[in-house]
């Protein structure tokens, strides 16, 4: 049985709401609407995961699956120097490639798997794991069959996540919920139905505060308390 590592976000707040930071083993989704956070807190975890055990990190290798083209190698350095590390190597740890279409995403975690087996990776981001889905599948009809691809990428994550011991991350957009009805002040949702919402272990919603201030909730999990972290965009990463 493999021992759970949890990673820093970064923010001391945040990482009490996770029990720690996020975990190995697990899919830690991050959804929210345009700047709240998401790429930003992948950006962290991309150097909070190289810490030692001890500076609550992973001690290990990041890969990371851009299918937006928001990555930004520049935004990692002054985040290792916040953290007392040589951004140079740090940014040699992180693997990145960039997806153009679903089944493209899906070949490369086909490839970052095969690296695994032979490094210690402990954190793998896909920022977002869905937008590809919504443009490859946009035509009426294809929803079943997005869903079953879909299922079968998260799939894929979830052996990942527990073949190599590895944190996986993903971002996921808000939708109109159609249910919502007049009534409901906020009727938003994560899109990806309820594939989604089955495949991830935990499921944080983020959403914008007072100026660089973010707000971040436990989504529909019954068995936690109702609680929220804020926590702060900075330079140097997130933090409290
Ligand atoms: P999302 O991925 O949810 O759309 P991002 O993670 O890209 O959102 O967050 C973007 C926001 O992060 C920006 O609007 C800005 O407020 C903040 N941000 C980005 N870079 C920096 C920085 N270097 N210093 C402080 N805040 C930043
Ligand atoms: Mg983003």
């Amino acid at each position: 049985r493999k021992a759970v590592v949890r990673i820093s976000t970064g923010s001391q707040a945040l990482d009490e709401l996770l029990g720690g930071g996020i975990e190995t083993l697990s899919i830690t989704e991050a959804f929210g609407e345009f700047r709240s956070g998401k790429t930003q807190l992948a950006h962290t975890l991309c150097v909070s995961t190289q810490l030692p055990i001890q500076m609550h990190g992973g001690n290990g290798k990041v890969a990371y699956i851009d299918t937006e083209g928001t990555f930004r190698p520049d935004r990692i350095v002054p985040i290792a120097e916040r953290f007392g590390m040589d951004a140079g190597a740090v940014l040699d740890n992180i693997i990145y490639a960039r997806a153009y279409t679903y089944e493209h995403q899906y070949n490369l975690l086909l490839g970052l798997a095969a690296k695994m087996s032979e490094e210690p990776f402990r954190l793998l981001i896909v920022d977002s794991v869905i937008a590809l889905f919504r443009v490859d599948f946009s035509g009426r009809g294809e929803l079943a069959e997005r869903q079953q691809k879909l299922a079968q990428m998260l799939s894929r994550l979830i052996k990942i996540a527990e073949e190599f011991n590895v944190a996986v991350y993903i971002t996921n957009q808000v939708i109109a919920d159609p249910g919502g009805g007049m009534f409901i002040s906020d009727p938003k949702k994560p899109a990806g139905g309820h594939v989604l919402a089955h495949s991830a272990t935990i499921r944080l919603m983020l959403r914008k505060g007072k100026g660089e201030q973010r707000v971040c909730k436990i989504y529909d999990a019954p068995n936690l308390p109702e609680a929220e972290a804020v926590f702060q965009i900075t330079p140097g990463g997130i933090t409290d």
